[in-house]
């Protein structure tokens, strides 16, 4: 069956997290996430495991109905098939690997472009037809040059930051005081630690990896890399690697440490927010203490501001944006360049976090936090409320303040683009249509749609963020 094709609206598609109960079957990706799907008006829907990691079951194939009974034959042929799929290499030997590499002459130093591995001499014949490039000392050091973005658009995209956005969070965690940062799925910020710490101008920071790229594993040692899903807090280097982490969050030396995360945008919000707070319930029992809570940096699209704050409560939004290298539409915005949706999500407090104001950046006083020049504090609301980084003007009728581009509708009874499909907001809820309640009381509204219909909505969605007003 076809999840992707098979069902139209009607259909929600939500995560059950795992509670401990039976275990999920593995797919190449670790554990499998549960999947419900609730039809519109029946209470209980029929439930699936899928691939935790891959939208596209182009890319993971895994399904398997809650209830299937699955032959001994096939668990065998599923467990050979998830072998096949791992690195050929464990962490030791890509770490044996990058030594010996390390050490050659620099016109020995190859790396395969078609394979994306580093070349020692005596594999140089069976690449011979492949293209190859020479390494230099510095490239050697910038993995995330070196690599190809992964550029499957719907499960792995990589977005790399730009030099602006990566400095801007290296320093700001080195002002904070963090010695340690725990860098999930983002390989830029990691990299850039360890060319700082190279500088010898400030203290050293130790930093992680925690990436399901395994190409960045040969670039790292046992301890600065992990073969890791975010969607299932899998390690796929089992009790090992997982162990590496825990090493990590140990703050001994008043080393305090800070996670980063950098997810795939299309990712879901639920799980992600499952596996964020496994990591932090470890660092909490390391570090015994029931108030702490470990430092968190997310950094996602501000559209994902509620569901964010569903899964994680204690962190807020910042202002700040950040942007991408390769991402032609999330662009830093000045006058006539394209503004990035992406933002911080933090438990840090925003008044902390001090963003620089030769990019437009001001402090509000009222609302203790620094917040893009446009954000414009208003009286009424008492807050700077754009979340867009455009100025947004306040609706009396409403009582609050909107979109610019929002025109109040009577009929709706509240603000809308002019063009919106007007009165359909009446007959119910906008995401599962159920004429019962409105969207924001939808039970679905975090749920995962993953039939094409939804997706185009939802990349529409996305652009027209950019595009509309
Ligand atoms: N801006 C970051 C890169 C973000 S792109 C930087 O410049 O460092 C998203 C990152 O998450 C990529 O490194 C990608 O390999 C990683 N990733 C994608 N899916 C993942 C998953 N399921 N588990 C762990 N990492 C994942
Ligand atoms: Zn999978
Ligand atoms: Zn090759
Ligand atoms: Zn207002
Ligand atoms: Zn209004």
């Amino acid at each position: 069956m076809d999840v992707t094709e098979e069902h139209d609206d009607s259909f929600g598609i939500e995560v059950v997290l795992p509670d401990g109960g039976k275990p999920a079957p593995c797919c190449p990706h670790g554990p499998t996430l549960l999947f419900e799907k609730v039809a519109k008006g029946s209470k209980e829907g029929r439930r699936f495991y899928a691939c935790s990691a891959c939208r596209d079951r182009k890319d993971c194939s895994f399904f398997q109905w809650e209830d299937d009974k699955v032959s001994e034959a096939r668990l065998l042929a599923r467990e050979a098939d998830n072998k096949s799929k791992q690195p050929p290499f464990t962490q030791q030997e890509y770490c044996n690997r990058f030594r010996k590499f390390a050490s050659l002459p620099l016109d020995e130093k190859k790396f395969c472009q078609d394979c994306q591995i580093l070349l020692l001499p005596a594999e140089l014949s069976v690449h011979s037809a492949h293209r190859s490039t020479a390494v230099s000392a510095t490239q050697l050091r910038r993995p995330s040059v070196l690599l190809r973005p992964l550029d499957n658009k719907k499960s792995n995209a990589q977005y790399l930051f730009t030099d602006r956005s990566a400095h801007f969070l290296l320093d700001t965690l080195a002002a904070l005081g963090y010695r340690k940062v725990l860098c999930v799925g983002t390989p830029r910020l990691q990299e850039l630690i360890k060319l700082r710490n190279l500088e010898q101008k400030h203290e050293p920071m130790k930093s992680l990896l925690l990436d399901i790229d395994f190409r960045y594993a040969q670039f790292y040692s046992q301890d600065e890399f992990c073969h890791y899903n975010m969607f299932n807090n899998h390690f796929f280097g089992g009790e090992a690697s997982s162990a590496v982490l825990k090493a990590f969050l140990r703050e001994s030396d008043g080393e305090k440490v800070v996670m980063v995360a950098d997810p795939p945008f299309g990712g879901l919000v639920k799980p992600l927010a499952h596996s964020f707070s496994l990591i932090a319930q470890t660092w909490k029992t390391l570090k015994n203490s029931s108030d702490a809570e470990l430092p968190v940096m997310w950094i996602f699209p501000y559209f994902f501001e509620p569901r964010i704050q569903e899964g994680l409560p204690s962190l807020t939004m910042l202002d700040y944006q950040v942007d991408y290298d390769n991402h032609p539409l999330y662009k830093h915005g000045k006058t006539g360049r394209k503004q990035s949706p992406v933002r911080l999500f933090t438990n840090i407090s925003p008044r902390d976090v001090v963003l620089p104001k030769e990019e437009g950046y001001r402090f509000c006083s009222l609302c203790d936090r620094y917040v893009w020049s446009l954000n414009k504090h208003c009286a009424k609301c008492n807050l700077c409320p754009s979340k867009d980084g455009r100025e947004w003007k306040h609706c009396s009728t409403c009582g609050k303040c909107v979109k610019p581009s929002w025109k109040h509708c009577q009929s709706c009874g509240r603000c809308a683009l002019p063009d919106h499909p007007c009165g359909e907001g009446k007959e119910g809820c906008f995401n599962c249509g159920s004429l019962k309640h409105k969207r924001k009381s939808c039970p679905l509204k975090d749920s995962h749609r993953i039939n094409r219909k939804f997706k185009q909505t939802e990349a529409k969605g996305q652009q027209s963020v950019l595009k509309k007003h």
